[in-house]
């Protein structure tokens, strides 16, 4: 059986193992044994010096490296990583996992896009090494460590709360009998076994329960342990220096992070005929007029519809994903901006602008208006933006004309620039290219436009 910290190199045995590194100075050394395992990897591709690891520096940044990889490239080659997979590599990817907690728990901030990609890149590796694993021994290896974590049959699913809470694991996934989860297959037959007419109780446990959920228990909570590991090691750093090495790999991750993402960013997806649709500081002149009309201020009915549902959707993608109805992925907001200084900056003071224009302001009666509004940028039903509740919520994306026409007809004022257009979003990016064209974008917005690519 591969070692358990194969799996979870939070485990006293990875603890152990880390504990073995003479230096943390070692990490930039040249590492024969590493290679050794590396290119003795079956089908490992050994031709690009990208893709092979030297040190365990480069060992580290090739673990968020081969997430992004894995997640955003469609020609993604599985043979460039390979040694992932290979359980000889366990004792010096036990170590990577531990320099790169402390790297990422040292240069950025907690809830951050990076602190998220690292603890999503382990959940991944979970899954996949568990998936390349052979059945007797994956079962063994999945019950020696949920045994570890105290998860057995009976169980209370309150002990499960921190991953439900954070949403890496849904009541939906469970089958509970009186507050218990049910994981054991003669607990299930026993309890739900006449309740199914023509279907074989053991069949649909395999289907319910099975291994699957048992995998997909484990790998949350080591996300979730992940997720403490670095909190931890965060609260630590008020009273203790981080090594200087450990800070350098986090300098270097900065910029491999940014450099491997921004080569699948497609925030400027093609605009068509509009060229490329890029993000880039406001330009009121291009509102159309329903947008127009809502800024300068709605008095009758539909005020909170059109600040809450309208303007929101439309000032936050025209400002960060003007590309949206071109590409078919799901974006949160800080994939664009991920201090969220735009956000915080730009969009939320037009959109509590707009909101105070109108008659009476909508804040004044009705406060709680800003809770939605913050919900439908994706952050949740909170009084601020947060990293730490992104995703909580959907962002939603900008009325259609039609709708507006349908909900809002009041705001309607067609022009003729709108002949064609089925969205304020494509008015937007069309009458931008058209002020360009004309040269009437002034020099600020083109060079702001630029700088925030
Ligand atoms: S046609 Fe569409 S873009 Fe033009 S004002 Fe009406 S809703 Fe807005």
């Amino acid at each position: 059986m591969a070692l358990v910290s194969y799996i979870n190199p939070l485990s006293e045995e990875g603890r152990n193992i880390v504990r073995g590194l003479g230096g943390l100075e070692e990490i930039f050394n040249h590492n024969d044994a590493l290679m050794d395992i590396v290119i003795h990897t079956n089908r490992q591709t050994i031709s690009n010096q990208e893709v092979v690891p030297d040190t365990l520096v480069d060992l580290a940044i090739n673990r968020i490296k081969w997430y992004i990889e894995r997640k955003n490239n469609k020609e993604f080659n599985p043979n460039d990583y390979n040694y992932f997979f290979n359980e000889r590599i366990v004792e010096f990817d036990t170590i990577a996992y531990h320099i790169l907690a402390q790297a990422i728990a040292s240069k950025f901030r907690p809830g951050s896009r990076e602190v998220k990609l690292f603890v999503e890149s382990q959940g991944l590796m979970i899954e996949d090494r568990l998936i390349k694993m052979q059945l007797s021994e994956k079962k063994e290896i999945v019950d020696e460590i949920l045994n570890d974590f105290l998860i057995q049959d009976g169980i209370e699913w309150s002990f499960l709360k921190d991953l439900v809470a954070t949403k890496k694991l849904s009541l939906t996934d469970l089958v509970l009998q009186n507050g218990e989860i049910v994981l054991d297959k003669e607990e299930f037959v026993y309890s739900f076994g006449d309740k199914f007419s023509g279907r074989v109780p053991e069949r649909v446990y395999d289907i319910l329960i099975g291994d699957n959920l048992r995998e997909l228990i484990l790998t949350k909570l080591l996300m979730q342990k992940t997720e403490d590991y670095i909190k931890s090691i965060q609260d630590k750093l008020a009273i203790v220096e981080m090594h200087p090495s450990i800070v350098e790999l986090g300098e270097m991750l900065d910029e491999a992070i940014d450099e491997t993402l921004s080569e699948y960013s497609t925030y400027y997806a093609s605009g068509g005929s509009y060229g490329n649709m890029e993000i880039g500081k406001l330009i009121r002149e291009a509102f159309p007029p329903c947008i127009a009309n809502t800024v300068a201020g709605v008095s009758s009915g539909g005020r909170n519809d059109a600040i809450v549902l309208l303007l929101t959707s439309f000032v936050s993608y025209a400002r960060l994903y003007p590309g949206i109805f071109g590409s078919d992925r799901t974006v949160k907001v800080s994939d664009i901006d991920t201090n969220l200084n735009i956000t915080l900056n730009e969009i939320l003071p037009l959109i509590f602008e707009a909101a105070d224009n109108c008659t009476p302001p909508l804040f004044e009666d009705q406060p709680q208006e800003k809770i939605n509004i913050i919900s439908k940028l994706g952050f949740g039903m909170h009084e601020e933006v947060s990293l730490e509740n992104e995703g909580e919520t959907k962002w939603y994306t900008p009325m259609s004309c039609e709708k507006i026409k349908m909900h809002l007809p009041q705001l309607c004022k067609e022009n003729k620039d709108c002949a064609k257009i089925n969205n304020p979003l494509s008015y937007y990016s069309r009458k931008k290219w058209i002020m360009s064209k004309n040269g009437e974008l002034n020099n600020d917005s083109i060079e702001e436009s630029s700088s925030n690519q």
